[in-house]
């Protein structure tokens, strides 16, 4: 099992797989005010950065969920690399569907909402793990503008426009769920350059590594095509925060 190989060529230097820079991820773990001895759960942990980080600044302990292999693997590096391996787990498997065996403090989904269908289907499928009381989190591109035709929306990487909302109707969606969204931390544009621009050094080197490999050809049309998409698209068009939410 696990994700497409295009993703693990592309992202296979990053640690944090979203528009968050680390500074952001330290903000986003200070703003919920997190006890020692919080567990967290969180799928779709890709490389584990957001756990391993918060064991070690906040104390909280955890269980991370990713379908791919190579970014469980080294998110269990990274527990080591951090000393907090005894405080985290991460388990290479399909989230879909996952509850949690103990019920955790904060229950989050960051940037991978498809794992229940969607903001609505995640948002409950995540409550079946939490405590009460417990505290949802929820990372989730939105529209800074609109785009003016359906193939702009495509060239953000989206279905269509209807895919992503703008942020007071993001919010207000989370209202209409029945949750009180009680933090943000919203990403930027140079995190959205951290994020899309080192995918282009790494496959760079992926294809120098690799000249032969069947993904070669399609490696080569994204570094020559991804720029220029990325700054005319989704620097212009795409946001996406991290919402935190506690049931009314
Ligand atoms: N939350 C992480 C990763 C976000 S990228 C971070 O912010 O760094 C999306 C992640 O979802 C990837 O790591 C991908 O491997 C994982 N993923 C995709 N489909 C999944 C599924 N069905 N179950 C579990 N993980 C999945």
């Amino acid at each position: 099992m696990d994700i497409p190989r295009i993703f693990t060529i592309t992202e296979s230097a990053h640690r944090i797989h979203n528009p968050f820079t680390s500074d952001k991820l330290a903000c986003l773990g200070e703003a919920l005010r997190l006890e020692p001895g919080t567990r967290v759960l969180d799928l779709g942990s890709g490389s584990g950065e957001m756990l391993c980080t918060w064991a070690r600044d906040f104390g909280i302990t955890g269980t991370g969920v990713d379908m791919s292999r190579l970014f469980s693997e080294q998110a269990k590096i990274r527990a080591r690399e951090l000393g907090v391996a005894d405080r985290v787990e991460f388990i290479h498997d399909d989230a879909c569907g996952y509850v949690a065996e103990k019920k955790a403090g904060l229950a989050a989904c960051v940037g991978a909402t498809w794992i229940g269908g969607g903001v609505a289907g995640t948002i409950e499928l995540l409550s079946k793990s939490l405590l009460a009381g417990g505290m949802i989190l929820i990372g989730e591109p939105y529209w800074r503008r609109l785009p003016p035709t359906q193939d702009v929306a495509r060239k953000c990487h989206a279905d269509s426009a209807a895919d992503y909302l703008v942020l007071p109707q993001l919010l207000a969606s989370f209202g209409e769920l029945g949750y009180d969204v009680v933090e943000m931390v919203l990403a930027d544009q140079a995190g959205w350059d951290r994020y899309e621009a080192a995918k282009w050094l790494t496959m760079r080197r992926w294809l120098e590594a690799n000249p032969d490999d069947d993904f070669a050809e399609e490696v080569r049309a994204q570094l020559r095509s991804e720029p220029e998409r990325y700054a005319a698209f989704t620097r212009e068009y795409l946001g996406w925060g991290v919402f935190a939410l506690m049931a009314r």
